[in-house]
């Protein structure tokens, strides 16, 4: 298992604001050159540009299926816990164990609360 907590200090995650401006600004200067950026082609190029600046996207929705806790990667790419939600260990991981993490790392959303019925 491998974990990047010690990678992650300095991160921070965007606003929605400040993606958003990000975002706009990298298709108005790629169309400066000629390109027409799709939506796929924008997120992943603002997302890797900032994480190699340690700054992050904001994350994607979770998926309620399993525990909410996402971290990000070095590309700023997000990954969302594996675990059952409201599991009861201290450690997040993703499916394959790429990845692992706690409550607390910097650049990562810790899960949401689990509402019960
Ligand atoms: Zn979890």
């Amino acid at each position: 298992m491998h974990t990047d907590a010690e990678d992650t200090e300095m991160r921070r995650i965007l606003t929605d604001d400040e993606h958003r401006t990000a975002y706009h600004r990298a298709q108005d200067i790629a169309l400066r050159y000629g390109h027409q950026l799709t939506y796929p082609e924008t997120t992943e190029l603002v997302a890797a540009v900032l994480a190699a600046a340690d700054v992050l996207t904001p994350p994607p929705t979770p998926n309620p299926d399993t525990c909410t806790a996402q971290f990000a990667d070095q590309a700023g790419d997000w990954w969302q816990c594996n675990h059952n939600p409201g599991h009861p260990n201290i450690y997040h991981h993703t499916e394959e164990g790429e990845y692992a993490w706690t409550d607390g790392t910097p650049g990562t959303v810790p899960a949401h609360p689990t509402i019960k019925p």
